[in-house]
């Protein structure tokens, strides 16, 4: 039996080690956090995930919060214009409902299936000491350590990471009491031109079912007001004054909100950074990363536990296919680069929308209100962003792709 061990109890390393136990490996996690840390500890995502990632999610029977938890239907995008009004307002339904469960409730839950599969956990902050000795008992060490520090062992990939600071200033404010929008449920994402963005969703909580706000605000803008905040209540005041002053719609909605829990708030700030695949130890030995230890993206487009999902999925599938041979560190490299196939798309797409819209965005942005072809195809993109490639992220491309409507 192939012994695997995976540093990183978070959407990948857990979605990757449930799968190796369904499939007979014998499999070894480490984190940090226990699962009490964890359940009891300050939120650290939005993580709505779209139907692909839910799919992989459900084939490994990993869904346990199906029913509990409220779909998120459809996008809804809006750009306020110079008047105050609305300048663009359109929405469009998901073909599979997203969904968001608080990873303060799943890795907590997956944690423990880990354990009723017969997996090993390990309660340990990880070093890169300790990974030479992992990597010498083990047959494969994986880094799934998300943004801790140990993703730096890996090298920063300069031609993949155009950006070398952080894009936006983050916040989550995790409500209750939020007014639903008429229709169907979505995520409101609301783009205001120099200033950042604001999108909020259903979610599932500890409490049970909430709505996160996400603020994306552009460094040095008035969205980037985080840095004097003391408290959960002075952050809950904050994220009103934003909608209050930029989002009238969203402050509307906003009337009887209320704190999900002490710990329903964050902010904070990082650059999207793509890193070398595998780090070599001092020994030689060869650690391969996972998820966002090598492609790191702003949560601009929600990208991020789906991309977690994608890599675990991917990566599953290179191990079986492995059979018996070793893991060496030109598999390694394949079994990132099958992955980077799908999340360069991602990655592309993310880093364009951090950048200032060109002509050829904001020219179908606007005509997706009047298109609901277009509209539908932009939402859905969210779930398979190797779709934005031939007609959002190419002028030419999106110039035919409009043309078919007749201009
Ligand atoms: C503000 C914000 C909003 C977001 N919203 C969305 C969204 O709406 N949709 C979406 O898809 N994504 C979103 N994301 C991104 C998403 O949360 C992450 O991309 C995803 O969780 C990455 O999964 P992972 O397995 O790589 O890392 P994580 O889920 O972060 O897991 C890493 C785990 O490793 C542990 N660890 C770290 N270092 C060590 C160590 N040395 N030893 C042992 N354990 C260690 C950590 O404690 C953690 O449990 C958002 C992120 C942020 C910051």
């Amino acid at each position: 039996m192939r012994r695997i061990l995976i540093v990183g109890a978070g959407q990948s390393g857990l979605h990757l080690a449930l799968g190796l136990l369904r499939h007979g490996y014998d499999v070894t996690v480490v984190s940090n956090r226990t699962p009490e840390d964890i359940a009891g500890g300050r939120v650290m995502s939005s993580q709505a995930m779209f139907g692909t990632a839910l799919a992989h999610e459900r084939a490994l029977g990993l869904d346990l919060w199906g029913d509990a938890c409220p779909p998120i239907e459809g996008i809804q995008f809006t750009v306020p214009g110079p008047d105050g009004g609305r300048a663009i307002d359109w929405a469009a339904r998901l073909r599979a409902p997203a969904r968001s469960v608080d990873q303060r409730l799943k890795m907590p839950a997956w944690l423990a299936e880990v354990e009723r599969l017969g997996g090993k956990i390990i309660i340990h902050d990880v070093t890169p000491a300790d990974l030479e000795t992992y990597a010498a008992q083990y047959d494969l060490v994986l880094v799934a350590a998300g943004k801790g520090p140990i993703a730096s062992l890996f090298e920063r990939d300069p031609a993949r990471s155009p950006y070398d600071a952080p894009q936006r200033a983050l916040a989550l404010t995790y409500v209750t009491g939020l007014a639903p929008r008429p229709d169907y449920s979505a995520v409101c994402f609301n783009l205001v031109p120099g200033v950042g963005e604001y999108f909020v969703f259903p979610a599932l909580t500890v409490t049970g079912p909430c709505q996160i706000m996400v603020f994306e605000g552009i460094p040095g803008g008035p969205m980037d007001c985080w840095a004097d905040v003391r408290t959960p209540a002075e952050h809950l005041a904050r994220s009103r004054w934003i909608l209050d002053t930029f989002l009238p719609w969203e402050a509307e909605r906003c009337a009887g909100v209320e704190l999900t829990d002490e710990l329903g708030v964050l902010a904070g700030r990082f650059a999207p950074t793509v890193r070398r695949p595998v780090a070599a130890l001092p020994s030689g030995a060869a650690v391969l990363g996972v998820a966002d230890v090598v492609v790191l993206n702003d949560p601009i487009t929600g990208q991020g536990s789906n991309n977690a999902a994608k890599c675990a999925a991917s990566y599953l599938d290179s191990i079986l296919e492995r059979g018996e041979e070793p893991y060496d560190a030109a598999w390694m490299e394949r079994t990132f680069e099958r992955y980077w196939a799908d999340a360069s798309h991602a990655t592309a797409w993310t880093n364009a929308l951090l950048a200032p819209p060109p002509p050829h965005v904001l020219e179908l942005l606007g005509a997706a209100g009047g298109l609901p072809e277009v509209a539908s195809r932009f939402v859905n993109g969210f779930d398979d962003p190797r779709d934005f490639a031939e007609w959002f992220m190419d002028p030419a491309g999106a110039r035919a792709y409009l043309d078919r409507f007749g201009g």
